[in-house]
């Protein structure tokens, strides 16, 4: 399919500040690059403190009116916005796949489940209940109400550029909350596209703002130091995410942070095995390895771990590596040429301290920005593969004897976001379970993720969590209203 972005209607290419869409304040602009073919397909404003202090202004402006506005009036909103992007949703597939890689089928994919956030929220805007606590005097009564945080920013990565923004600004929006967000350099389109169809929605002045452009530096540190904010939402790596934590120190602001991850994928030899693989595949190829949740490592069971590469390997033969535009695409490239470096180097030193290239192992030949799905058996922890997350189309298979080992092998990262298990044992699915210390574990499944579960991890993974029905209180804080003299 040739897709021209230049004829969509969604292409927005500035940013968008109290409704109006405007140029960086130096009019300057970054390009914006297909990465499967090179292509320049646009560029967008490159904008920074100025632009994003403007920004958050605006924010607070809309404040009183978009708080004060009843809870059914922002649902109403937000269900009429949720109506726009699935009516869109083909061509908000074909931007995302353009700028990002991913395959069409994967992007329709994101489109939805980045929806389905705006529609739970829109749900879950009607729904913020306070409470009334008995008093420990006579004569009182404590009343507990839940307001909305205040003006938020939200950052967000390349990776799901349609979905993650779409997961932070339903939650605030449904809380009362305004927001200033910031997408990626590399995939700014899908998320200005997304704004777009708020204000078409009715979304009123100001309450969304997006500032895009490649000066992230200064847009967070305008973010993170601007006193009007009261709370930074953040999906990205650990680093950027810890930086930004330090930032925020100084004006105390609310954080939720949605970093790293080094998802084990356990499996025991009494798994059912076609299951298993078949969650495997999904789980760390998907969007060619490049989700916080992908299997970072599998650990094997040793009965039956050269059965299991044998058969993943079969499987992984079958990928159609290419555009992600054109249909027959089952596997995308990466986002970037440095995306391609990094995967690589890992790759290279991996086999040189001994892993064993069962399949692929190099660069793609479609192109820069891809590499070759690949799967590294006799993997050990002394590996970077173990320790870092790889973000590439890559299966290290690590060996393991026992239940104990499988736990510490498992836990023995910084990390701490999703893990999964495959076996047909009960107690084994308790113990392993409750042993590992991640927020989030999908048993004999990998597709974990949806708008009612709670999204989040542990340890450097972050905090704070997205969907479910304990997603909006990380938009609201709760006030004790005394009622004394009664
Ligand atoms: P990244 O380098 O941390 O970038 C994420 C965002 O932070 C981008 O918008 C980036 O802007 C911005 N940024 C970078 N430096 C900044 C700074 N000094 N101040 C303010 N903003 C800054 O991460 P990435 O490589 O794009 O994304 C991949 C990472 O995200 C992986 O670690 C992945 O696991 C994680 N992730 C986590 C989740 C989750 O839910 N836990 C979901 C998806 C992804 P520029 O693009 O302009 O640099």
């Amino acid at each position: 399919m040739e897709f021209s972005i230049q004829d969509s209607q969604l292409l927005a290419t500035k940013g968008l500040i109290n409704g109006q869409w405007v140029d960086a304040d130096d009019n300057s602009t970054v390009p914006v690059v297909n990465p499967a073919t090179g292509e320049q397909l646009t560029d967008v404003a490159n904008m920074g403190a100025a632009e994003t202090r403007r920004a958050i202004e605006a924010a607070s402006d809309a404040l009183p009116g978009w708080s004060d506005l009843s809870a059914q009036k922002r649902s109403t909103l937000l269900e009429a916005w949720y109506d726009l992007v699935m009516e869109n949703q083909d061509e908000l597939a074909a931007i995302l796949t353009a700028e990002q890689g991913k395959p069409l089928f994967e992007a329709k994919g994101e489109v939805a489940y980045g929806a389905s956030y705006i529609k739970w929220f829109a749900e879950e805007a009607r729904r913020v209940y306070g409470d009334i606590i008995p008093a420990a005097q006579p004569g009182r009564r404590n009343l507990v109400v839940k307001q909305p945080v205040g003006v938020v920013a939200a950052i967000t990565p390349w990776n799901f550029p349609s979905a993650m923004l779409a997961r932070k600004i339903a939650p605030a929006l449904a809380a009362g909350c305004t927001i200033v967000c910031k997408p990626a350099t590399e995939t700014p389109l899908s998320a200005l596209a997304l704004v777009a169809l708020a204000q078409k929605a009715g979304v009123p002045d100001g309450v969304i703002n997006l500032v895009v452009g490649s000066r992230s530096a200064d847009i967070g540190g305008e973010m993170t130091s601007n006193p009007i904010v009261r709370k930074l939402t953040f999906t990205g790596s650990t680093p950027v995410g810890k930086l930004l934590m330090k930032q925020c120190a100084d004006t105390v602001k609310r954080t939720s942070m949605e970093l790293g991850g080094n998802a084990p994928i356990i499996i025991f030899d009494d798994a059912d095995l076609d299951q298993a693989i078949d969650g495997a595949l999904v789980s760390k190829f998907r969007n060619s390895g490049q989700t916080c949740i992908c299997s970072n490592r599998l650990l094997v069971q040793a009965g039956i771990y050269d059965r299991f590469i044998e058969r993943l390997a079969e499987k992984v033969g079958q990928f159609r590596v290419g555009n992600g535009l054109e249909e027959s695409t089952t596997h995308g490239p990466l986002v970037s040429e440095k995306a391609v470096t990094g995967v690589k180097a890992l790759v290279d030193s991996a086999v040189a301290d001994g892993a064993r290239v069962v399949i692929g192992g190099d660069s793609g030949e479609q192109g820069s920005c891809f590499f070759q799905p690949t799967i590294l058996a006799d993997a050990t922890p002394a590996m970077g593969v173990f320790k870092e997350e790889i973000f590439g189309p890559v299966a290290p298979v690590f060996r393991f004897e026992s239940d104990d080992e499988a736990i510490a092998l498992a836990n023995d990262t910084e990390f701490g976001l999703a893990a999964y298990l495959y076996t047909n044992n009960l107690k084994r699915i308790w113990k392993v379970s409750e042993a590992l210390e991640y927020g989030m574990v999908g048993v004999n499944e990998t597709a974990i993720s949806s708008e009612v579960i709670p999204f989040g991890g542990v340890k450097e993974s972050g905090q704070g969590r997205e969907g479910s029905k304990y997603g909006l209180d990380d938009y609201l804080e709760t006030k004790l209203i005394c009622l004394g003299g009664l």
